[in-house]
């Protein structure tokens, strides 16, 4: 258990915390002196673009271990925008440059990685040497190599490192593991996922840019797919082959529009996936031995929606952004289970790459040697 000593405190306190947590906890219970108070972790968000802004930040009103404390901006009209309606001191904000600095305030516990993805490695490496937590968005980088050094100074600097996959904290993608779990439905025979949507005609953004993005529909919206299919099934793949399919190439240039892939896994299942920045799609569909599952939409962050071959699904809706950064907060505060671990990016990304191999090799199938669960959260 990661002991956090009174030093490490800061002045914001959190009441009200159950007697297991505790018990389980006791060493901080007892440098609190209280059994009734515990510390929030202090967050900075770095990069104010769209998800900081309508998601991450308002989520962070509501999170119970963790709130906004700190901002990292290239965008210095931004600062007193966000100081005022944050309540941010002047203390606790940062540009790209200055950024390092951070390294001695206290109040900063976790630095949130929420920019283009060519920047995702520095800055998470940067927080990690800064000696911070770190949550990095998804995709977790440009390519393994960078997601293995994020993960390397992750480990060298003694802080923790999740990825931004917030569905793994909400209820009705924890449903979906608890039927592959209990097998609820018996065995999975095949699985299919969806995920993209149409990016209409806004050609000058970093997303259809190679350099700042790494690659088009699927780093973008394909890892969702990629990631229904694996806690979809519990497992691993074994091999996949890809496809890729471009109806507009004077609108994506640079980037992929859309990709299809299918994957072998050891168990026998089947599983396709589709992904594309030219079709609206979010769905995962597995038909089983007795029955069949369904989220649709799947991974967005307006309500998700289930049912099955028994009934609909219906579980409480509540920002999974809020649910996300809260379960990484205990994983910090309370050991809990880290659920979106560094190696889950890590994974996704190695598969990323398998599929432009095998589009580039025209569909060849690719084999992988992943270990069953590697890269499974807790
Ligand atoms: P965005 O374009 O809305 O914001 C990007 C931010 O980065 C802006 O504040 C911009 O000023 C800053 N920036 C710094 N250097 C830049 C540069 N060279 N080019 C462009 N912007 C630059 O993007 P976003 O939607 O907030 O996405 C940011 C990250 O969050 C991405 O990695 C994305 O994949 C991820 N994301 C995750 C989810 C999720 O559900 N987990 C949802 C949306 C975005």
């Amino acid at each position: 258990m990661k002991k956090i000593t009174r030093r490490d405190f800061n002045t914001t306190l959190v009441k009200g915390i159950g007697a297991s947590a505790l018990v389980a906890n006791a060493p901080i219970a007892c440098a609190m002196g209280t059994s009734q108070e515990r510390k929030k972790l202090g967050i900075a968000l770095v990069g104010l673009g769209g998800y900081s802004t309508y998601q991450l930040a308002p989520a962070l009103l509501d999170t119970q271990h963790c709130y906004l404390a700190g901002i990292v901006t290239g965008t210095p009209q931004k600062e007193n925008l966000w100081a005022t309606k944050y309540s941010i001191p002047q203390k606790n904000i940062y540009n790209y440059e200055n950024f390092d600095a951070i390294k001695d305030n206290k109040e900063i516990d976790v630095v949130y990685v929420v920019l283009p993805n060519a920047m995702h490695a520095d800055f998470s490496i940067r927080a990690a040497k800064a000696g911070k937590h770190v949550i990095c968005e998804k995709p977790m980088a440009m390519n393994v190599e960078e997601c293995d050094a994020i993960i390397a100074a992750c480990i060298k600097n003694n802080v923790k490192l999740g990825i931004g996959y917030r569905l793994h904290s909400e209820p009705y993608t924890q449903e979906v593991k608890r039927f592959v779990k209990e097998k609820t439905f018996g065995k999975i025979r095949y699985i299919s996922a969806d995920a993209g949507y149409y990016s209409g005609s806004n050609p000058g953004q970093w997303r259809l840019d190679k350099k700042l993005s790494g690659g088009g529909a699927l780093v973008n919206m394909g890892v969702y797919a990629i990631q229904s299919l694996i806690y979809g099934t519990g497992e691993n793949p074994i091999s996949v082959s890809a496809q890729e399919y471009s109806t507009r190439p004077e609108y994506f240039k640079d980037t992929d529009e859309t990709i299809t892939a299918q994957f072998e896994f050891k168990s026998g299942v089947v599983g396709t996936i589709m992904t594309s920045h030219n079709v609206s799609a979010n769905r995962l569909h597995a038909k089983c031995e007795r029955g069949w599952f369904e989220l649709d939409p799947a991974s967005t962050y307006i309500p998700l929606a289930g049912r099955t071959s028994r009934g609909p699904l219906n579980f409480k809706q509540e920002s999974q952004q809020k649910l996300q950064m809260d379960d990484f907060a205990k994983h910090i505060l309370f050991d809990a289970p880290n659920l979106v671990p560094g190696e889950m990016g890590k994974r996704d990304m190695m598969l990323v790459e398998a599929i432009y191999k095998s589009i580039s090799e025209g569909g060849k199938k690719q084999t992988l040697n992943f270990a069953p669960k590697f890269g499974f959260g807790g």
